[in-house]
């Protein structure tokens, strides 16, 4: 005969089981957009994160918020892409 065990004994275990949490892996889309991280932590994306100045026979993109020349190769990119 089994004697009950005191209350302060009753701990049934695995009451609040660890609760296991599968986080999938974060499968994003093939970024098809060019961006540029500026030297001051801007994100250039859209044609609109930059400005064209009229240098000579090429223009020259610069960020709008620094105004530091944004690479040309990335500027022709980024001049084709608009948020619309
Ligand atoms: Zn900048």
């Amino acid at each position: 005969m089994t004697p009950t065990p005191p209350w302060h004994c009753f701990r049934p275990r695995n009451r609040h089981p660890r609760r296991v949490t599968v986080t999938s892996v974060a499968v994003e889309p093939p970024d098809v957009t060019s961006t540029h991280t500026c030297t001051c932590g801007a994100t250039l994306r859209y044609r609109q994160d930059m400005v064209r100045e009229q240098s000579g026979v090429y223009p020259t993109w610069k960020c709008k918020d620094c105004l530091t020349p944004v690479p040309s190769t990335v500027a022709e990119r980024i001049k084709h892409q608009d948020p619309s």
